[in-house]
């Protein structure tokens, strides 16, 4: 058994909860996994179930600290985060009346594409560093007053599934600003709840936690749980920040000139900047993370979900070649290294799940273009990969444009595991990407603010020097210049098909269904 003392980072992602064990240096002793389930992938409504989360956390911290085999009552603090965008609606004793609503959740869409494109957009934008999009918790309790009256009225507080979580460990309610951010409710600049977005969704600010900067410890465990997960009550608890935002300081992406490129199921290019940046067109959004940093950057829908939909289109009716069973993404993967950057023309718009940054364009769809009797699926897996790749490059521009020069680029998510898939994306960003040693970086952040919180560590400014990187990618010259022109081609396309989107949006609605 190790004796030194340790922190604990528990990270409440939307399907799963990891934390990790580590050391007074930041190098990890132990990790963990627990699974929520139970949310339907084919809802629209997509809801968990908040006991799953309290379940999940404490199974992963059990593995995390059976891996690491540490001193139990040597632990200097734990933190949590928190993934982006979640509401639960409350009653007077705190009892959930709704599930956890997570971001992928639909029912905010209308109530925020009412508001594109009007004054009270750009006045929102401005003031909460959130673009207008029905992900943000706002629109959703405005879809609750609306459409669910009886709860809406019956609601106490709104919490994220973080908030809930962090009430249940120490028996009160707090957020840190940028899970605040994230719900559309904060004002950016001035770290307080924004009148207007609170008058937009009907409800008082009594109704919302009390903010907090990340390292802000507060208090410690109950006993239940204390007893539960097997570590001492007087073990500090801090606040902690986002998976987001976790997930570039456990990266070590803490500079204005870095960014993490995440591509997992879906995608985001995310800088951490010591001023607010807002962009005059809202592309980009900008979440408070505490005083003196803030989370730019966009999100995309169509990261890993695209590459799954050949797979899972294809699996059916292609069986894989060289081994029996369900085609997996590595052959996609596979597939598309058979042919040459540029796909020989084929050029694919990956909008198979709508859009998000930079366009927030929810009637985008999937396109590929050029294709010819000469090519095959090979063509169609690397288009995608690069498709991808020029949605990145995409975000890579508007965050130039809003003067955030990004020099060198931290990558994270599922993609990180393919060679090809990474040096692709380096090379449609003609940016030097590195894959950090530890991957599960959103954990990793979140004990880097316990760290913080206990004073071993004076900033996150400097976590950056306790996060050990592996490989780094660069650009190949004559396939970055190559993309160049490809990329070209691909907005000249997507922008020949703005009103064919629009008008396919129209149209579906009398399409005949399989479904019907
Ligand atoms: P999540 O967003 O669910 O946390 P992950 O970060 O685990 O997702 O990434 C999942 C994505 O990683 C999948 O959608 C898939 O596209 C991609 N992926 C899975 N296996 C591989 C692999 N061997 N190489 C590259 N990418 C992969």
């Amino acid at each position: 058994m190790k004796n030194g003392p340790w922190f604990l980072g528990i990270d409440l992602g939307t399907g799963s909860c990891k934390s990790v064990v580590v050391d007074e240096k930041g190098r990890v002793l132990g990790f963990g996994i627990g699974l929520y389930g139970g949310t339907d992938p084919e809802s629209r409504w997509q809801e968990q179930d908040p006991r799953n989360l309290m379940t999940a956390a404490a199974v992963s911290v059990q593995g995390a600290l059976t891996r690491a085999d540490v001193a139990r009552g040597a632990c200097l603090g734990l933190s949590m985060g928190g993934a982006l965008h979640s509401i639960l609606a409350l009653d007077s004793r705190d009892n959930p009346l709704t599930g956890v609503i997570t971001w992928a959740d639909g029912r905010g869409l209308h109530h925020a594409e009412a508001l594109r494109g009007g004054s009270t957009a750009i006045r929102l934008y401005q003031e909460t560093g959130c673009p207008v999009h029905g992900m943000y918790p706002l629109y959703k309790i405005m879809w609750l007053r609306e459409k669910r009256p009886e709860v809406f009225r019956a609601t106490h507080r709104y919490v994220t599934a973080k908030e809930y979580v962090f009430s249940q460990f120490t028996g009160q309610f707090a957020v840190d600003y940028s899970l605040a951010a994230g719900s559309g409710l904060l004002n950016a600049r001035r770290l307080r709840w924004s009148d207007s977005a609170l008058e937009l969704a009907g409800i008082r600010e009594g109704q919302l936690s009390p903010l907090l900067s990340p390292a802000a410890a507060q208090g410690s465990l109950k006993p239940d749980v204390a007893h539960r997960l097997g570590i001492p009550e007087s073990t500090p608890v801090v606040i902690g920040s986002s998976d987001a935002v976790n997930s570039s300081v456990g990266a070590g992406a803490v500079s204005a000139s870095q960014a993490t490129c995440m591509i997992g199921t879906s995608g985001a290019l995310r800088v951490i900047s010591g001023r607010p940046v807002f962009d005059e067109n809202g592309r980009t959004w900008c979440y408070a993370i505490d005083e003196k940093h803030w989370l730019v950057g966009g999100a995309i829908n169509n990261g890993g979900i695209a590459v799954s939909w050949l797979k899972d289109s294809l699996g059916p009716v292609m069986p894989p070649a060289r081994s029996p069973g369900e085609l997996s993404i590595e052959h996609i993967l596979d597939l598309a290294g058979q042919v040459p950057a540029g796909a020989e023309g084929v050029v694919c718009l990956p909008f198979f799940a709508g859009e998000r940054s930079p366009n927030w364009n929810l009637n985008a769809r999937g396109v590929f273009f050029g294709l010819t009797l000469e090519h095959d699926i090979r063509h169609l897996s690397r288009s995608i990969l690069e498709g991808i790749g020029f949605r990145f490059r995409s975000l890579q521009d508007a965050l130039a444009g809003i003067g955030l020069d990004i020099r060198q680029i931290l990558a994270s998510g599922g993609f990180a595991k393919s060679e090809l898939w990474l040096q692709i994306v380096t090379d449609a960003l003609n940016r030097e990407m590195t894959v950090p040693r530890w991957s599960e970086t959103s954990a990793l952040g979140a004990a880097f603010w316990a760290m913080l919180g206990a004073g071993c560590l004076d900033s996150i400014d400097t976590a950056g020097n306790l996060v050990e990187q592996g490989k780094t990618y660069r650009p190949i010259p004559e396939n970055a210049a190559l993309y160049n022109q490809v990329y070209t081609v691909y907005l000249k396309i997507y922008q020949a098909l703005l009103s064919a989107f629009d008008e396919a949006a129209l149209m579906q609605a009398i399409l005949p269904s399989t479904n019907a």
